[in-house]
């Protein structure tokens, strides 16, 4: 609703839904399962590093889950990217798209690759890239030549567009499909927060060659730190496995090594975690549902903001909840960010916008007005799974 926020009134509406409490984070862990069983394992048996079962059953768990023909576990999730980007194709000196409101790991990854970020800006529907903008923009800067897409302005080539879907919600992939069909775009979705969310009744990182995800400790399931790359393509798997684990030739003894590669690999141990974790997939899905389902209910009426909710579309992790504030009451924000970390309930703003970072300044970019007004908006609050939890709230 429209009009004057009261700060007051939407700390009590976020309150209202939370358990007593000296201090909630913003994305705690939680280990109600196997963890320490399969943890305890790795050290009984020796295998904590990078050989042992649970880094393939990790793997096999998520693909599964996912409906992707691959899954490659990794160190964190912006080797992940790295990968990807990689994979898709993406060289020194080329340009990639992404949006200008994410967090820096999807910028990092680009220029591992020594290939510039170039900014584009979000809708306020999914809080993600939007796809019908950018097709505008590049009908006006860009032209294809000999089979690539390149920028009129820089002269550089643009390999790739890398959507992000922000705090789990999912990008509106169909039209951004058909924007990288029409200027000859690699799709890699930066899918680190989006475990558990589906577009069109299918799961995030489905859609371009190869996807990233994330098993962060703030994220929904956590390895400790590691990533994945996930992949329909088995040619590609294979490739992504080779090398992420120093491209080594498998010989009985010897030590040779066919590309330059990377120890990406996942240690056994943190897939021990994982493998625990996502048996609770579903069960903190659901939580975090109930969750969500709670904060809208408290925060429906209060002038000046509201909760955000997932498109028809898709189904969302509700990975990190977000109150989105109008315009008018974007100068409230530190208030509010204030009143309810000084009283315990961790909140926070959404991550600087990439070209304001110093390393990034001079990177190309669209007109991002959308993403300038969001980042003065959007409030996380906190969301971790077990606070959806009817007990723990009585
Ligand atoms: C968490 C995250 C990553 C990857 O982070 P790691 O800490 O390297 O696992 C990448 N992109 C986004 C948008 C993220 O939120």
């Amino acid at each position: 609703m429209s009009g004057a926020m009261d700060v007051d009134k939407v700390v009590g509406a976020i309150r209202s839904v939370l358990p007593e409490r000296a201090f909630i984070g913003l994305h705690e862990p939680c280990f109600a399962g196997n963890e320490w069983g399969y943890v305890k394992e790795c050290l009984d048996t020796g295998w904590v590093s990078s050989v042992g079962k649970f880094v393939d059953r990790f793997e096999e768990q998520l693909a599964e889950y996912t409906g992707v023909r691959k899954a490659i576990a990794v160190v964190n999730g912006t080797a992940a990217l790295h990968v990807c980007l990689l994979l898709a194709g993406v060289e020194q000196g080329d340009e990639v798209l992404m949006p200008a409101l994410t967090f820096i790991a999807t910028a990092n990854a680009v220029s591992y690759c020594g290939a510039v970020p170039h900014f584009v800006d979000s809708e306020e529907a999914t809080l993600g890239l939007d796809p019908g903008r950018l097709g505008a923009y590049l009908e006006d800067i860009a032209e294809i030549r000999s089979g690539h897409c390149f920028n009129k302005n820089t002269g550089r080539r643009i390999q790739a567009v890398v959507p992000m879907h922000a705090f789990g919600h999912p990008v509106d992939l169909d039209p951004l499909m058909e924007v990288c069909r029409r200027f000859r775009l690699e799709l890699v979705e930066d899918a680190a927060e989006s475990l558990g969310s589906f577009y069109k009744g299918r799961h995030t990182g489905n859609w371009g060659r190869s996807a990233a995800i994330s098993f962060n400790g703030n994220k929904l399931v956590t390895t400790g730190g590691g990533g994945a790359i996930l992949t329909n393509d088995e040619e590609l798997g294979r490739l992504a496995k080779h090398l992420t684990t120093t491209a080594k030739v498998p010989h009985r003894w010897n030590f040779c090594h066919d590309m330059i590669g990377f120890n990406y690999r996942m240690p056994n141990i943190n897939a021990a975690l994982g493998c625990a974790q996502l048996e609770q997939l579903e069960g903190f899905l659901e939580k975090k549902r109930l969750l969500a389902g709670r904060y809208r209910d408290a925060l429906a009426g209060l002038e000046g903001v509201r909760f955000f909710e997932e498109q028809d579309f898709v189904r969302s992790n509700y990975w990190l909840n977000v109150l989105l504030l109008d315009e008018e009451n974007a100068d409230r924000r530190d208030a509010l960010l204030a009143q309810t970390n000084d009283g315990g309930v961790m909140t926070r703003p959404a991550w600087m916008l990439m070209h304001k970072l110093a390393m990034f300044e001079k990177c190309p970019r669209m007109d991002l007005s959308v993403a300038e007004s969001l980042e003065k908006r959007i409030i996380n609050i906190p969301s971790s799974a077990f606070l959806g939890d009817g007990d723990d709230k009585a």
